[in-house]
């Protein structure tokens, strides 16, 4: 009698599984709905940003790079490829510029093509000349 009680057990999860709704999403190819407050993918304020620094330096996996010319140009740069997504610059930031999305980047197979260019600021100067 037991085995007939765990099949039919087994039976209504099967059911269940096979008619209810799904658990997962065919991520890429489906957009993928985070909740808010998920450490997805970074963005900056710019207009607070200035070039401190200091999230680059207490990022562990270079997933930032400042090139400073001055103390007032500089450009600051995002590698979503090598990020680990945890929060550290966020913290580090003491102007509250940079935060985390509840966005991932998207997967591929060029860690080069989803570099995000937080701010240049050398490239407006260039322009302006
Ligand atoms: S994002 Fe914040 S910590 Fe990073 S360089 Fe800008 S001001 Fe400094
Ligand atoms: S979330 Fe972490 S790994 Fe990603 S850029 Fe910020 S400090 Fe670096």
């Amino acid at each position: 009698m037991q085995w007939l009680k765990k099949r039919m057990r087994l039976l209504l999860a099967l059911v269940e599984a096979l008619t209810g709704e799904a658990e997962t999403v065919s991520y890429p190819k489906t957009e993928l709905e985070l909740p808010k407050g998920y450490r997805g993918a970074i963005q900056l304020d710019e207009e607070k940003c200035i070039g401190c620094g200091l999230c680059v330096m207490d990022c562990p996996a270079h997933g930032l790079e400042l090139e400073k010319e001055s103390k007032s140009v500089y450009k600051l740069t995002y590698y979503p490829a090598r990020c680990a997504y945890c929060g550290q610059c966020e913290r580090a930031c003491h102007r509250q510029a940079i935060t985390h999305t509840n966005q991932l980047p998207g997967s591929t197979t060029d860690p080069e093509s989803i570099i995000v260019i937080l701010k240049d600021q050398k490239e407006q100067e260039d322009s302006d000349e």
